[in-house]
């Protein structure tokens, strides 16, 4: 058979925590955290699971649903939503990202991503018959946190560009947005064609005391965005791969077109039992920074004595460590020696790069109960 993909091998995170299992190591490979979702989340999906919400859910989503979203998305990023013309319930962010991009890309077009980039966008764009364009995030000695390099932006886009798409806060590294690196994105796209697919499934998980600028606040962004977001961070329960897609009207008529033929609808009693939690319990995404910062902070603490340099991690629930003073071994391979050796799984960041690293740095995931990173930082401390 021709392959769609030739060059596309298993995603990483399949691959690591696969190694994971296999050698018993505790995995701080692929991101979801170790533990439970509330209780009272978990009693709602029973109760729907054990009463007549078990048949296919509408098209664009549970209604109920959609208002919480709404709200949500009013309360925190101050615009009014339609719920039934812009906001669609997905299979995971995944599809999300997958349809937006079914939507917007036709062949020879380009789309922007920014490395690194996480691993989904690029085969959805090839699928598409679009081209990946990558613009690095740099480090400098000015601003020493992944950043954009808005020249290096402005000299990528042509008459070709159809969508550019940005994930803040930023897997694997840990960096975010402000304000006024909104507005500068606006001036530089302002007399394009382009689109924009902002991946905000970190969206509750930001640090000391930073705010995170959603792409729906921004008046003139949030004309050609597709914002996706998943309910897998923020309710602990990323094996039930629900999200969700805001999007202006027109854009969403779109997006609803491809979703249809993808996945049609999403599983039925959990967007009842989410619908409901979201309404019952809006306070549980305002503690998230808190919670993950405190995870984030015993990592960190107890890998200060090691050898590794750390890296900041402004949000999600990733902490990128470098390893250059340990080893020059690359990364793909040093993640997986690590596994082995010292039964520590993690990720590399070259994998979600185009062009080769210079920089050694692997990315651990700290949504893990306490134990598990203290057993995990004391096998790293011995390095
Ligand atoms: N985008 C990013 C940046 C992610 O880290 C993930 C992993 N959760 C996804 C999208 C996919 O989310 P979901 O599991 O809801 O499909
Ligand atoms: N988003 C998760 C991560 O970055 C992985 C999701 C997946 O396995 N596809 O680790």
């Amino acid at each position: 058979m021709q392959s769609k993909l030739p060059d596309t091998g298993t995603t990483i995170f399949a691959v690591m925590s696969s190694l994971a299992e296999e050698c018993n190591a505790i995995n701080l490979s692929q991101g979801y955290p170790s533990f439970n979702p509330d209780q009272a989340l978990l009693d709602l999906v029973t109760h729907y699971l054990n009463s007549d919400g078990n048949q296919y859910a509408p098209m664009v989503g549970v209604p109920k649903l959609r208002r919480a979203i709404a709200e949500k998305v009013a309360l925190l990023y101050g615009r009014e939503i339609d719920p039934d013309h812009e906001i669609t319930v997905c299979d995971g962010a995944t599809e999300g990202l997958f349809s937006a991009i079914q939507a917007t890309v036709h062949p020879g077009d380009e789309v922007i991503v920014f490395d690194p980039a996480y691993d989904s966008y690029e085969p959805a764009i090839r699928l598409a018959g679009g081209t990946a364009v990558h613009v690095p995030l740099v480090e400098t000695d000015e601003n020493p946190d992944y950043h954009i390099d808005w020249d290096r932006l402005k000299a990528a886009i042509n008459e070709r560009t159809r969508l550019l798409i940005f994930n803040f806060p930023h897997n694997p590294t840990g960096v975010i947005l402000n304000a006024s690196d909104l507005d500068t994105l606006a001036e530089i796209i302002r007399e394009t064609d382009a689109y924009l697919l902002s991946d905000e499934v970190y969206e509750h998980i930001v640090f000391d005391g930073a705010q995170f600028h959603s792409f729906i606040r921004h008046d003139e962004l949030w004309e050609r965005t597709f914002v996706v977001s998943s309910f897998g961070k923020t309710y602990h329960a990323t094996g039930w791969k629900v999200g969700y897609c805001v999007a202006p009207a027109r854009l969403t008529e779109e997006f609803r077109k491809i979703h249809q033929w993808v996945c049609y609808a999403v599983v039925t009693p959990i967007q009842h039992a989410l619908g409901d939690y979201m309404s019952q319990s809006p306070g549980h995404y305002a503690e998230l920074p808190r919670f993950y910062a405190a995870k984030r902070d015993r990592f960190c603490e107890l890998l200060k004595d090691s050898r590794f340099t750390l890296r900041p991690a402004r949000g999600t629930f990733f902490q990128i460590l470098d390893y250059s003073k340990i080893t020059d071994i690359d990364d793909v391979s040093y993640a997986k020696q690590l596994t082995r050796e010292i039964g520590v799984a993690s990720i590399p960041i070259s994998v979600f790069c185009e062009q080769p690293l210079t920089s050694r740095q692997l990315r651990f995931c700290f949504a893990k109960d306490d134990k598990m990173l203290e057993q995990a930082a004391a096998k790293l401390c011995q390095l």
